[in-house]
C-alpha cells in the first residue's frame, strides 16, 4: 500500500491523479480463516485491525452484507467522549478517546479528529448534582472533566439561550478534549489498513448460518458459500439478535431505530458538540456548515434505517428553546439506524456459550466514540482468552445482576 502524504497529494496533482491506488482490495472469500469477524462497521473492523497489529493475527475475513460503514458507523452523529460515570465505562471510552488522538497517524489516513470539546447541559437541579458526581468520579478515574458554569456556557457557546422557558441553563458539564470524527473516514481507514495487512474485507456477502460441531463454531454459510474458521466474533450492532439466535442463543438486548438530521448549510456559529439531555437532543455543526441534530430512539422495537416524523418535531423543538435561532434553518436531510440498547445501557462485550464464538454489540446509541477502544479491547479477548477492559463487559453480568448502569448516568448515552 502506498503511503498518503503530502508529496503523494503534489506528485498525484501533477499527473492528473492517475496514480491512486484502490484503498482496500475486492476480495473474494477463502475456503477457510483462523479469524471471521461478522460486520465490516466500524467495532468489527476495529477489532480485526488490532487482532492483527497487536497480535499479528492476520489470516481474517471481515463479513460484510451490505457496503463498508453502512450501518450505524456510517449514519452517526459522530459524538466522541469519554465522561461516563461507571469505572469500567470510563476505562474503555477513555482507551478508545485516546486512540483517537492519533487514529489518522496509526492508520494513515485522515479521520478528521477534531477535539472541539462536549459540554453536557444541566438544566435540572437533579443534573447539576448527576454531572457534579460524574465530574469527580471522572478525576477519580483519570478521565479530564469539569463542571462549569452559565458564563463558561454562554462563552464556549453564544448562540445558547440561558434562560430557556422550561429549562434554564444551570451549568454543563466539559470535556475540552472530547468532539467529533469523519464516520465513513473511520471505517475506510481501518478497512484500508487490515487489506494491507492481508486480511480480507468481503462486502455483499451476507452471514445466513452460523455452523458448529459439539457445542463449538467451524465456521458459517454466507450468501457466497460455506467458509471455515476457528474464531468467529460476531459485531453486527442492531442484528445481533438475529445472529445469536443463528447460533443457538439469547441476547438481553432490543433493536430500536435512532434517528438523526442536518439542517442546511449555514456560515460557523458554534465550534463545540452540545447535548441537551434534559429535551433529549444534541447539537454540533459539521465542517460543511450544516447543524447536525440528534435525538432520542423510536418508543418501540423496529428494524427501520428511518424513524419517525414526530420524533424529528420533538427534537427540533426542544432544541429550539435553548437555541432560538435555529426555527429559521431549514431540514436538508434525515436519516436513521438501527441501535443495539442493553437494560443497563452498556455494551456487550464477550465469550458466548459457543466456543469460539465472541460477541460485541450493545453500544446502542453511542458506539461510534467506542470504536478504537472496542477494537483493540475485543482483539485481546478474541486472542487471549481475556481482556481487563472487558472482564466487566460479559454476558454473565445480567444472570448475577452486576450490571454497569450508565442509563441513570447518561440519560442519552451519545
Ligand atoms: C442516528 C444515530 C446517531 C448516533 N450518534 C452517535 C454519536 O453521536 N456518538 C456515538 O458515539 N455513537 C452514536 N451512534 C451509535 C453508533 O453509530 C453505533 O454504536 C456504532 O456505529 C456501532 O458500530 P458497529 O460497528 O457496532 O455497527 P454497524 O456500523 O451497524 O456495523 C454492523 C454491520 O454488520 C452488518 N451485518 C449485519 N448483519 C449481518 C450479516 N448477517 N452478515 C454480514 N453482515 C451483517 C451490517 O450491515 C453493518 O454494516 C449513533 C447511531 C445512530 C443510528
Amino acid at each position: 500500500m502506498k503511503k498518503y502524504s503530502v508529496f503523494a497529494v503534489a506528485r498525484e496533482a501533477m499527473r492528473h491523479h492517475t496514480g491512486w491506488q484502490r484503498a482496500w482490495r475486492d476480495a473474494e472469500p477463502k475456503r477457510r480463516y483462523d479469524v471471521i469477524i461478522i460486520g465490516a462497521g466500524g467495532h468489527g473492523l476495529a477489532t480485526a485491525y488490532y487482532l492483527g497489529k497487536n497480535f499479528g493475527i492476520t489470516n481474517v475475513a471481515i463479513l460484510e452484507k451490505g457496503w463498508l460503514g453502512g450501518g450505524n458507523t456510517g449514519r452517526n452523529t459522530t459524538i466522541i467522549r469519554s465522561n461516563y460515570l461507571q469505572d469500567p465505562s470510563a476505562a474503555i471510552y477513555e482507551k478508545s478517546r485516546s486512540l483517537y488522538e492519533t487514529m489518522s497517524q496509526d492508520l494513515n489516513y485522515n479521520v478528521m479528529f477534531s477535539p472541539r470539546g462536549v459540554i453536557m447541559l444541566a438544566q435540572t437541579e437533579h443534573e447539576v448534582r448527576g454531572y457534579k458526581r460524574t465530574a469527580h468520579a471522572n478525576a477519580l478515574q483519570g478521565v479530564k472533566t469539569e463542571f462549569i458554569s452559565p458564563a463558561r456556557v454562554k462563552e464556549l457557546v453564544p448562540i445558547i439561550d440561558l434562560d430557556g422557558p422550561r429549562y434554564p441553563v444551570l451549568g454543563g458539564l466539559w470535556q475540552e478534549r472530547g468532539g467529533t470524527a469523519r464516520h465513513d473516514a473511520v471505517a475506510w481507514g481501518y478497512a484500508r489498513a487490515c487489506s494491507d495487512m492481508g486480511m480480507d474485507v468481503i462486502q455483499k456477502c451476507e452471514v445466513t448460518g452460523i455452523r458448529q460441531q459439539n457445542g463449538k463454531v467451524t465456521g458459517v454459510s454466507t450468501t457466497r458459500g460455506d467458509i471455515d474458521c476457528d474464531k468467529l466474533g460476531m459485531v453486527v450492532a442492531g442484528h445481533s439478535g438475529h445472529l445469536a439466535d443463528m447460533a443457538g442463543f439469547r441476547l438481553p438486548i432490543e433493536s430500536v431505530a435512532l434517528q438523526a438530521l442536518v439542517s442546511e448549510p449555514i456560515k460557523p456559529c458554534m465550534d463545540v458538540v452540545v447535548m441537551a439531555n434534559t429535551v433529549h437532543g444534541y447539537m454540533s455543526q459539521s465542517d460543511k456548515g450544516e447543524m447536525v441534530i440528534g435525538g432520542g430512539t423510536d418508543g418501540y422495537n423496529n428494524y427501520t434505517q428511518r424513524g419517525s416524523f414526530h420524533h424529528i418535531e420533538e427534537t427540533v423543538r426542544a432544541l429550539i428553546e435553548t437555541f432560538p435561532m435555529i426555527s429559521r434553518l431549514k431540514m436538508l436531510r434525515q436519516w436513521g439506524g438501527i441501535v443495539d440498547v442493553t437494560g443497563d445501557r452498556s455494551p456487550i462485550l464477550s465469550k458466548t456459550p459457543v466456543e469460539g464464538i465472541f460477541i460485541n454489540c450493545g453500544w446502542g446509541t453511542g458506539g461510534f466514540k467506542a470504536i478504537p477502544g472496542s477494537g483493540w479491547a475485543m482483539a485481546e479477548l478474541m486472542a487471549k482468552g481475556r481482556s481487563p477492559l472487558t472482564d466487566a463487559f460479559g454476558l454473565n453480568r445480567f444472570t448475577e445482576g452486576r450490571f454497569i448502569d450508565e442509563s441513570v448516568a447518561a440519560g442519552v448515552a451519545h
